[in-house]
C-alpha cells in the first residue's frame, strides 16, 4: 500500500485501512492508497502550518524556479503521468497525455512566471495595499481531471506563497502520489506540499473543519461543495468551490450549422461526458431542430467507444460502476419522461468497463430531468427554440452557470448573445479552451475563480497601509 506524504517525507497513515484503486476497462484492482484519518490530517496541517511563514517569506523567484522545475519533471514524466491517468480513470491516452497531463504543466509553467510577474503592491491615495498569502490551504479535488484540478490549486497557492494540504479524489488519486514525487525531488521545502489520501466524508471534512486551515478550495459536486462551505463556515474560512454544470450550447439560425453541431458534440462528449463544462444541452432553433438532430445523431455514432489504450478510441470508460449506474439511471428517467432516445442507449457496449454508448435525446422540454441535472456521463440533449430570447431563458434557466457556447454568422452577433448568459464562460463561435482565462461558476456552480491572474489572487489577502 501507499503512504501519505506529510513534512516532507512518505508517511504511514494512523490506519490500516486502504482503499482499492480499480481500472474502469478491465475492473481490476491495480493499487491501494491509505484511508486517511483526521489524525493524519492534523499531522499534515501542523507541518503546512510550520513550513508557512518561511515559505511565504522565501523571495518570490525562488518559489517560481522550484514551481518551474517540478513543471519541468512534469512534462519528463508525461507518458508515464498519461498512462497512469488512462488507467485509473480510463481516459483514451492521447487525451490523457495532451489534456490531461501536459495541460497541467503549462499551467503550472505559468504559476511559475506570475510567482514573480504579479503585482503584489499597488497605490491607493494615501495607502500603500500589499497582497499576502493566505496562510495554510486545504485542496479537495475530483477524478475527472486528476492531475489538471490539483494543479489549478497547488500552483497558484504554491506562488502565492501559501502552503498546500491536498486530498485528491479517492477514486482515481495515483495521478497525486506521482505530483508529490515531482514536488519531492525538486526539493520543496518540508511541509510546504503535504498529500493525504482518503474518503471525502472523513478526510475532506476534518481539512474543512481544521481550525489551523486558513481556506478550502473544493472542486466537485454541488452537494459535497455545499457541505465543505458549511464547515468552513465555522471558522470564518475563506472558501473556493469549483461545481457542477449544465452548460448551454446555443445555437443560432446563421451559425454554421454542420461545424457547431459537430464541435458541440465532441465537446459534451469530451472525457466520457466527464467534464464539468461539457455543453450537455444543444439549444437549436426549431427550424433548423430536424437536421441538427439528424446530424448529431451521425457525429454520435462516428465515435469508437473503447478500450483507452486503443488508439482509435474516441470514449472510453466511465470513471466507476457508480458513476455508470448514475449515468443510467438518467438515461432511463429521460426516456420516462417523454425524450426521445435517438443514439446511444444503457446497452453495455463491451463485456467488462463501465462503457455507456454515446447517447442523444431529442424532443428534449425545459424543465426535464435530463434538461437540468448534472448527468455527468456522454449524454447530449436537444433542445428546440423559437426567439433568440427563449434561447436565453432556456440556456440561463438552470440552477448551474459554469459554462456555454454560442454560435452565430458573426462574431458580433455571438458576442451580443454571450454576454445575457450567467455562466463563467462562454465559447463564441468554437473558440477553443485557454488555460489563462478565469475559469469557475456563477450561481451553483461555485465561488471565485481558477486559472491565470484571477486563479492566483484567490489565494492572497489585501492590506492596506495608511501612509
Ligand atoms: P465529489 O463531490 O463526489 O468529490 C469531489 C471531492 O470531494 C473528492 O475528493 C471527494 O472525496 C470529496 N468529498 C466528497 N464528499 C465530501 C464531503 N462531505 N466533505 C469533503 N469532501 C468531500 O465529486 P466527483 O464525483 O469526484 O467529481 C464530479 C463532480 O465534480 C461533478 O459534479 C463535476 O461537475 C464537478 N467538477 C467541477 C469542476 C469545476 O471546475 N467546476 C471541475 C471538475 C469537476
Amino acid at each position: 500500500m501507499r503512504q501519505l506524504y506529510i513534512g516532507g517525507s512518505w508517511t504511514a497513515s494512523t490506519s490500516d485501512e486502504s482503499i482499492e484503486v480499480a481500472n474502469p476497462a478491465t475492473e481490476e484492482i491495480i493499487d491501494r492508497v491509505p484511508a486517511g484519518t483526521p489524525g493524519d490530517v492534523d499531522a499534515a496541517v501542523q507541518a503546512a502550518r510550520r513550513a508557512f511563514p518561511r515559505w511565504a517569506e522565501t523571495p518570490a523567484a525562488e518559489r517560481g524556479k522550484l514551481l518551474g522545475d517540478a513543471a519541468d519533471l512534469l512534462r519528463q514524466r508525461s507518458d508515464e503521468i498519461a498512462k497512469t491517468i488512462a488507467t485509473d480513470m480510463g481516459a483514451p491516452l492521447g487525451f490523457a497525455l495532451k489534456v490531461q497531463t501536459l495541460m497541467p504543466a503549462t499551467v503550472l509553467s505559468s504559476y511559475a512566471r506570475l510567482a514573480e510577474s504579479h503585482p503584489r503592491e499597488s497605490r491607493a491615495g494615501n495607502s500603500l495595499v500589499l497582497k499576502e498569502p493566505v496562510g495554510v490551504v486545504a485542496a479537495i479535488t475530483p477524478w475527472n481531471y486528476p492531475l489538471h484540478q490539483i494543479i489549478c490549486k497547488a500552483g497558484p497557492a504554491l506562488a502565492a506563497g501559501c502552503t498546500v494540504v491536498l486530498k485528491p479524489s479517492e477514486v482515481a488519486p495515483l495521478a497525486a502520489y506521482a505530483l508529490a514525487e515531482i514536488f519531492d525531488e525538486v526539493g520543496l521545502p518540508a511541509g510546504v506540499f503535504n498529500l493525504v489520501s482518503g474518503r471525502g466524508p472523513v478526510v475532506g471534512e476534518a481539512m474543512a473543519a481544521h481550525p489551523d486551515v486558513d481556506m478550502v478550495s473544493f472542486t466537485g459536486s454541488t452537494g459535497a461543495g455545499r457541505r465543505v462551505a458549511s464547515l468552513a463556515a465555522e471558522s470564518v474560512k475563506r472558501v473556493a468551490l469549483e461545481l457542477g454544470g449544465k452548460s448551454a450550447n446555443i445555437i443560432l439560425p446563421d451559425a454554421d450549422l454542420p461545424l457547431a453541431v459537430k464541435v458541440g458534440v465532441a465537446n459534451c462528449f469530451v472525457n466520457a461526458g466527464q467534464t464539468c463544462s461539457a455543453l450537455t444541452r444543444m439549444i437549436v432553433h426549431r427550424d433548423q431542430y430536424d437536421e441538427a438532430v439528424r446530424l448529431a445523431v451521425e457525429t454520435a455514432r462516428g465515435y469508437t467507444v473503447g478500450d483507452p489504450f486503443d488508439e482509435s478510441t474516441r470514449i472510453g470508460p466511465l470513471v466507476s460502476a457508480t458513476q455508470r449506474e448514475r449515468v443510467v439511471r438518467y438515461i432511463n428517467r429521460g426516456q420516462e419522461e417523454g425524450a426521445r432516445l435517438v443514439a446511444g442507449g444503457t446497452e453495455q457496449p463491451h463485456e467488462r468497463g463501465h462503457y455507456v454508448e454515446p447517447t442523444v435525446f431529442a424532443g428534449v422540454e425545459p424543465g426535464m430531468t435530463i434538461e437540468q441535472e448534472e448527468i455527468f456521463g456522454p449524454v447530449l440533449t436537444l433542445i428546440p427554440y423559437t426567439t433568440e430570447d427563449m434561447a436565453v431563458e432556456i440556456a440561463n434557466g438552470t440552477k448551474y452557470g459554469l459554462a456555454g457556447a454560442v454560435w452565430a454568422g458573426t462574431e458580433e452577433h455571438a458576442v451580443s448573445v454571450a454576454r445575457r448568459l450567467r455562466t463563467g464562460q462562454v465559447a463564441v463561435n468554437g473558440g477553443r479552451f485557454n488555460p489563462m482565462a478565469p475559469f469557475g461558476g456563477y450561481k451553483q456552480s461555485g465561488v471565485g475563480r481558477e486559472l491565470g491572474e484571477y486563479g492566483l489572487e484567490e489565494f492572497l489577502e489585501i492590506k492596506a497601509l495608511q501612509l
